[in-house]
């Protein structure tokens, strides 16, 4: 909001200054000329002071559109919070969150960004920023309509290929990364506490109850791994 705010102020002061080189000010007889490196320092700060809401306007519409896709057409509407969003959320403790009932996918302050740096370089990805990607899957999967923790986060792990590759990340790193995510994050909480064990389940993975033989699954060659075993 304060990015906008200080855009909108040096645009007036831009405006301001064009208008008095044609309209004399009050009192004078002659308009005033415009004093160009003032009028184009102030063009540059609103433009700089737009553009990064500019940027998050554009990316919060891309990750809507593609949550509705991952959520199987229904609407998906995802926010990334500044600063003072997260600070007044009522889950400000979760990195996000999604309403099932309205579609709604909130991402907290920095988890946008995050996730912006994996799109922007996904071979260079951090654990950090791949786990932003992932949580993207998972909320669009509340939308979807799925409410218990463990089912969403074994289909979100099933789409995660899917997720990436709809954000433009090639297939075979994406398939890559999300089998390591599978392998190394998710299969690791099988030993961990209540609250890890909420998100896991032993029944997620190929072959089990959970999974759901999708087409284009994270899983693939597994598959293909445990046929060859025949
Ligand atoms: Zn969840």
């Amino acid at each position: 909001m304060l990015w906008i705010i200080a855009a909108a102020v040096f645009a007036w002061l831009a405006f301001r200054e064009v208008r008095a080189a044609r309209v004399p000010r009050r009192g004078y007889a002659q308009p005033r000329p415009v004093f160009k490196p003032y009028l184009i320092a102030c063009m540059a700060l609103s433009a700089g002071f737009a553009w990064q809401p500019l940027k998050y306007w554009r990316f919060e519409r891309l990750l809507s559109a593609k949550a509705t896709q991952l959520a199987d057409g229904r609407p998906a509407r995802v926010h990334c919070n500044s600063v003072a969003d997260t600070l007044f959320d009522s889950e400000q403790f979760a990195a996000g969150h999604a309403n099932i009932e309205t579609g709604q996918i909130v991402f907290q302050h920095g988890w946008c960004a995050t996730l912006m740096d994996y799109v922007n370089k996904p071979a260079s990805a951090s654990p950090e920023d791949f786990f932003a990607l992932h949580m993207f899957t998972h909320e669009s999967m509340h939308v979807r309509g799925e409410t218990n923790e463990a089912r969403t986060e074994c289909q979100a792990i099933q789409r995660d290929t899917r997720a990436a590759m709809l954000l433009g990340v090639p297939e075979a790193l994406a398939r890559k990364q999300a089998l390591d995510f599978y392998f190394n994050s998710y299969m690791g909480r099988s030993g961990d506490g209540w609250m890890s064990a909420q998100y896991f389940s032993d029944q997620c993975a190929p072959g089990k109850a959970m999974d759901e033989q999708l087409s284009d699954s994270t899983w693939l060659p597994l598959y293909s791994a445990a046929d060859e075993q025949f």
